[in-house]
């Protein structure tokens, strides 16, 4: 069964009347939703309610969403929409590899919201079906493995998100074509538009950071591109 359809989402947010909002056109939409109001209270319900994907505000009472990302990532990964008050905050939230898939900066519209936790969510039972296609890539000393979800740089084991992993097996498809951030965008985070290209980048960077920068060419104003590697 897909993970999508009767999903149970954990939606953190201290704010009564949009943690309140949220869970009701949610759950108009066929959702099963819990709710927790600060960072201790997020923690202890995903323990008790193992839910497929957390919505999770920022700036919360007890401590803030980027710890309570780390502490539930650190128990079993889980995609995570990330609610922020500044767009700048993206790559913060990104950078921190505290495991942040994508986000959404207040004040959201529903209709944009309701879109992404459909695409995380599609997005897992894509990765469930790409792991049952055995395939192995090599770029260079670049290795990846599709269906152990797996990486290594010169034979050392580079360990990824699950964004940062998908970005790669998108880039790896077609080493040195250039891929533009919508497309990427459209891809890897299955919701075609163009306002998550500053997700991308942010992803970029943090998967620069972990495989070289070098193996990812910029092309300036249009995407980016995996070098196919000597
Ligand atoms: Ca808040």
């Amino acid at each position: 069964m897909s993970v999508s359809a009767g999903a149970r989402i954990l939606v953190v947010e201290d704010e009564p009347v949009i943690n309140q909002a949220v869970t009701d056109r949610l759950r108009g939409q066929g959702y099963e939703v819990v709710q927790a109001w600060d960072g201790p209270g997020a923690v202890s319900q995903f323990t008790e309610t193992a839910p497929d994907l957390v919505l999770l505000d920022v700036m919360l009472p007890g401590f803030d969403g980027h710890e309570v990302c780390r502490r539930i990532q650190a128990a079993r990964p889980v995609p995570v929409l990330m609610l922020t008050a500044r767009d700048d905050e993206a790559d913060i939230l990104v950078g921190l590899g505290v495991g942040a898939d994508d986000y959404l900066t207040k004040p959201f519209r529903m209709r944009e919201l309701v879109a992404r936790v459909g695409a995380l969510l599609r997005r897992v039972d894509r990765a469930a079906e790409l792991a049952n296609r055995p395939t192995t890539t090599d770029l260079g000393d670049l290795r990846v493995d599709a269906a152990a979800r797996r990486v290594w740089v010169a034979e050392t084991e580079v360990h990824l998100t699950p964004t940062e992993f998908d970005l790669l097996l998108c880039l790896a498809a077609s080493p040195g074509v250039v891929l533009t951030r919508e497309n990427l965008y459209a891809e890897v985070w299955g919701w075609p538009g163009a306002s998550g290209t500053r997700t991308v980048d942010s992803h970029v960077k943090a998967l620069r950071s972990k495989i070289g920068a070098d193996r990812v060419r910029t092309v300036h104003g249009v995407g980016y591109a995996l070098e196919p590697g000597a």
